[in-house]
């Protein structure tokens, strides 16, 4: 049987992009349509098709909201017309998501269905503050309470004695209007007045906030605090245990701080991953893409030297010598180099180690770390735009040398929400000189205006005169001028700032 004609209800998890399930990404990668609600990830919809119909529906906390049986209809029409149909959904769709509605309309109207569970806001925020929902010797039950999803349930739906008395922990996905109600109804039922609660704000995302008290003061201190929706309330003894050392999230280097990467997205995934595990808030806006050139298969037989300049040169060059019907064992009588320890990082992974890999990341670290062997042939593989320093100081050793242009780096256009999202953060990276001229480019004649408020973070000292030669002055260059420099000069500048 095909898969058109399937409505999947998805759920899109609490709203951190990495609690996406990989199946949910996967049918959104395939969708023809997907209608979704407000409180989804922010990049929940990158990966979907260019050509898909994305229709917002704006279900689950305050704004305009599609009618729910607008919505009904449009699944049920986009399922009839043959369309692969993902309802996305925040949290979990079986979890006051309405799913279960969904579902049985499209039962009724015999289409078929999938449904893939997500991860709900009432387990991972707290999570994410430090609160496991059951804890052995605190709690063995948990209950998930909502208060007025649906306007036509009375508010006294809630049974507040028996949640009272309820042998564990209570999890109330409200509003924090309904804190005061919460408190005075579980404390008039019985509950100790002097119980652990907590309320996470905006769980799993950048800016979550969580205030921990009693059951009698959490909706003053929340008050004070003026916390807004989306919000959990915990309440129970496992509340307490954020304060006794289960705090985590905020606790990471870079918490807090929004970093953006302006590297080419082919690039950009290992940095953002690894900022991402240091609490950072990744801003991905690459401003350069690496696009192939088309050489000849090189000849690589005839050189005693081959320099490699980049990881994706190291790429590349395989993939031209995999098209010749050659491998690794053609650069056998060459000494290989490579520039950094990414560089030689690609090499490795296609069984070559480099014969030389200078202590710094520039030509003229590699030049030196030649040594004094000679060189007769040379090989240079690399981007068409690039320094000249390495060939030219091999034919001042007397080389000949040949380069070979695999690739070059254009500008990327940026959106202009990602040129915002640029203005606004606390760090901007820059891996290469050429993520200078070219941000600097998309930020048009206010550019250093619009990078006044971020601190800036040079890869190493040729980026970092790229910056300067445009008057800017970078806050932090990396050494080693690599990744792993990068994140330790990040680390070390946000530590000495708080
Ligand atoms: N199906 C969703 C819940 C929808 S009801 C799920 O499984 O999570 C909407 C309520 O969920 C909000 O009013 C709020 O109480 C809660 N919520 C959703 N996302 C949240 C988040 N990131 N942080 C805290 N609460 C959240």
């Amino acid at each position: 049987m095909s898969d058109a004609g399937v409505v999947h209800l998805v759920g899109a998890g609490p709203g951190d992009p990495g609690l996406l399930t990989a199946r949910a990404l996967e049918l959104i990668a395939s969708a023809d349509v997907i209608l979704y609600d407000r409180l989804i990830p922010v990049t929940a919809l990158d990966g979907a098709r260019p050509g898909a119909e994305l229709v917002y529906v704006g279900k689950e906390g305050r704004g305009p909201q599609m009618p729910q049986e607008q919505i009904d209809r449009l699944l049920v029409e986009h399922g009839r017309a043959g369309r692969r149909v993902v309802r996305l959904k925040g949290g979990d769709p079986f979890v006051f998501g309405r799913g279960g509605e969904e579902a049985l309309v499209l039962r009724e109207a015999g289409i078929p269905f999938e449904v893939v569970p997500g991860v709900t806001s009432g387990v991972a925020a707290p999570a994410y503050a430090g609160i496991p929902v059951t804890q052995r010797d605190r709690a063995s039950a948990v209950a998930l309470i909502t208060g007025h999803e649906d306007p036509d349930k009375p508010e006294s739906a809630i049974d507040w004695p028996a949640l009272a008395a309820f042998p564990g922990t209570l999890v109330f996905y409200m509003g924090v209007k309904q804190l005061p109600r919460i408190a005075e109804q579980l404390i008039a039922g019985g509950r100790a007045a002097d119980e652990p609660a907590a309320v996470v704000e905006r769980g799993t995302l950048p800016g979550q906030r969580t205030v921990v008290a009693t059951l009698a003061t959490l909706a003053e201190r929340a008050a004070a605090a003026d916390v807004r929706p989306p919000s959990i309330t915990v309440v129970g003894a496992v509340a307490a245990l954020r304060e006794e050392g289960l705090r985590w999230f905020e606790q990471r280097p870079l918490y807090g701080k929004a970093v953006a990467v302006t590297r080419a997205r082919e690039q950009a995934s290992g940095l953002a991953v690894r900022l991402r595990d240091l609490g950072a808030e990744v801003v991905e806006t690459p401003v350069i893409r690496v696009v192939p050139l088309d050489p000849p298969a090189p000849d690589v037989s005839g050189y005693d030297l081959v320099c490699l300049t980049s990881p994706n040169g190291v790429r590349l060059l395989f993939e031209r010598l995999a098209d010749a019907g050659l491998d690794a064992r053609a650069l056998h009588g060459a000494r290989v180099a490579a520039i950094g320890p990414a560089t030689a990082r690609a090499l490795r992974a296609h069984g070559v180690l480099a014969d030389v890999l200078p202590d710094r990341a520039v030509a003229e670290s590699l030049v030196e770390a030649l040594g004094d062997a000679p060189v007769k042939r040379a090989l240079v593989a690399r981007a068409r735009v690039a320094r000249d320093v390495l060939p030219d100081a091999l034919r001042e050793r007397g080389a000949e040398v040949d380069v070979l242009e695999l690739y070059e780096t254009l500008a990327e256009p940026l959106a202009e929400e990602q040129l915002a999202a640029v203005r606004a953060a606390d760090y901007v990276t820059f891996t290469s000189a050429s993520t200078v001229t070219n941000l600097l480019g998309a930020l048009g004649d206010d550019a250093s205006a619009a990078l006044d408020g971020a601190r800036l973070a040079s890869i190493g000292p040729i980026t970092s005169d790229a910056l300067r030669a445009n008057g800017l002055e970078p806050a932090l260059e990396a050494d080693p001028h690599d990744v792993d420099g990068l994140l330790a000069a990040l680390v070390a500048d946000a530590a000495l700032a708080s």
